[in-house]
């Protein structure tokens, strides 16, 4: 991707910019969603197509991933949970077996 693609830093015009590979909050493709621009001037981050701050995008994009996660997490429990048409193995005999063992005398 050539760089003169990208606009400029927002905040001090310097256009020794490049696009941000990876971040903590989004891995790979969160920064190629939002154009994640940094400035090796000032390093300054932002949206290399608008011009503008990504931090909105990146809160949205965390939410949306949290969301799905979240989501995921809860259907697999339920159907889990559907599949084997018992509660979760809390306190379930197979759970005090686990723990207990053999030498369980009640
Ligand atoms: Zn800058």
């Amino acid at each position: 991707m050539a760089a003169g693609t990208l606009l400029p830093c927002p905040n001090c015009q310097s256009t020794a910019v490049y696009s941000v590979k990876f971040t903590w909050w989004g891995g790979v493709l969160g920064p190629k969603m939002l154009n994640h621009t940094q400035c090796t001037n000032c390093n300054t981050t932002y949206n290399g197509k608008t011009g503008k701050s990504n931090t909105q995008g990146i809160v949205v994009y965390s939410l949306v991933i949290f969301a799905v996660v979240f989501l995921l997490y809860f259907l697999f429990f339920w159907w889990t949970d559907l599949a084997s048409g018992e509660p979760l193995p809390l306190e379930s005999a197979a759970w005090t077996a686990f723990l207990f063992g053999s030498s369980r005398t009640l």
